[in-house]
């Protein structure tokens, strides 16, 4: 039932902060002006660059070969031996995309399916549940990216359950992390959908203890930028009446945790602000507000989640997925590029 319910909510009251957020929208109305996405000068490189990147955030060496051409100096380090070739141990070309064989039917997913997941390769695995959709990779023993609505209807009084455990429902021949896993690891057992996000039942809410809504995230982006942009988003739920389409996902890899867990060096969030709380796909125009930020899973972040801002555009060149998929073709190119 929930499944649906982010789709066709009630009709809103106006919400008394109605003219903030039209002012809101108003600024990223004009931050879509196709000007400034043009003179991005690091519009086709991926989001690590306005920080700083390692090896361990590229798909593949040829990424990393262009970031190493893209600056004088090779102030992101990725050729230590000078010989010219960044990142070496890297793969020399990743893999396209899959072509998609499996089509969901939930609303979580209404906007497209990032990676393509399907049931077959547990590389690129899907996972539908009742509160989110997640893609999650047994080599990687994490989510990919999660995908959910986030509206009044999912909002409530329930209480934080904090009952992590194994995700029971993961196929023959995958691990499945446990929260021991993460005990003394150095990382926070990070929600990608979160807790918060899930209040109306206690059910709900447990859902998203599920290990495989968890992975590896420093304390610092956990309850820095990346709770600020949380409450943000629910801040726009709860006081300007929006309700949201979310995807975050992580990639890249900083280290691997004993148990063969990947810890991603990078995570990124894409939220859709609509201002019906009942909204359609075809409600998307190139105005739209979005939201992209991309931020290292690093010690030593900006507490501003604003900093880490980027296109969806360069998500998608950092991550290899075609993101808003289900939205039209123009639509969609217009979106992002936006910064
Ligand atoms: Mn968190
Ligand atoms: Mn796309």
């Amino acid at each position: 039932m929930h499944i649906l319910t982010g789709l066709r909510g009630r009709a809103g009251k106006k919400a008394s902060g109605q003219l903030v957020g039209l002012a809101i929208a108003a600024g990223w109305a004009l931050a879509s002006c196709t000007l400034l996405a043009e003179t991005d000068p690091n519009a086709g490189l991926p989001p690590c660059v306005d920080d700083a990147c390692n090896c361990g955030d590229f798909r593949d060496q040829a990424q990393a070969q262009q970031v190493l051409e893209a600056f004088w100096g090779d102030p992101h380090q990725l050729d230590r031996d000078g010989n010219g070739a960044a990142c070496e141990r890297l793969l020399a070309l990743a893999p396209p995309l899959e072509a998609e064989t499996y089509f969901s039917n939930s609303a979580h997913v209404a906007l497209g399916n990032p990676s393509r997941a399907a049931k077959v390769n547990p590389a690129n695995y899907l996972i539908e549940k009742e509160q989110y959709v997640l893609g999650y990779s047994r080599d990687r023993n994490t989510l990919l990216w999660a995908s959910w609505w986030l509206g009044p209807d999912w909002l409530g009084a329930s209480r934080r359950q904090d009952d992590f455990r194994p995700d029971g429902s993961l196929p023959a021949g995958f691990y499945q992390a446990t929260p021991n896993d993460y005990t003394g690891s150095g990382y926070d057992r990070g929600h990608m959908v979160p807790s918060a996000d899930r209040k109306l039942s206690d059910r709900d809410n447990s859902a998203t203890f599920l290990m495989t809504n968890v992975f590896p995230q420093t304390r610092e982006n956990n309850r820095g930028p990346w709770r600020e942009l949380e409450e943000y988003c629910r801040d726009l739920v709860y006081q300007q009446g929006k309700s949201l389409y979310v995807i975050g996902g992580i990639y890249g890899q900083r280290e691997t945790l004993p148990n063969g867990i990947t810890v991603p060096s990078r995570i990124w969030k894409v939220i859709v602000v609509f201002d019906r709380l009942d909204p359609a796909v075809a409600d998307i125009t190139p105005r739209t507000a979005t939201i992209a930020v991309d931020m290292p899973n690093s010690r030593q972040l900006d507490d501003r989640w604003q900093t880490y801002l980027t296109s969806i555009d360069r998500i998608e060149l950092a991550t290899g997925y075609d993101l808003l998929s289900a939205v039209p073709e123009s639509v969609q190119a217009e979106l992002e590029a936006r910064h």
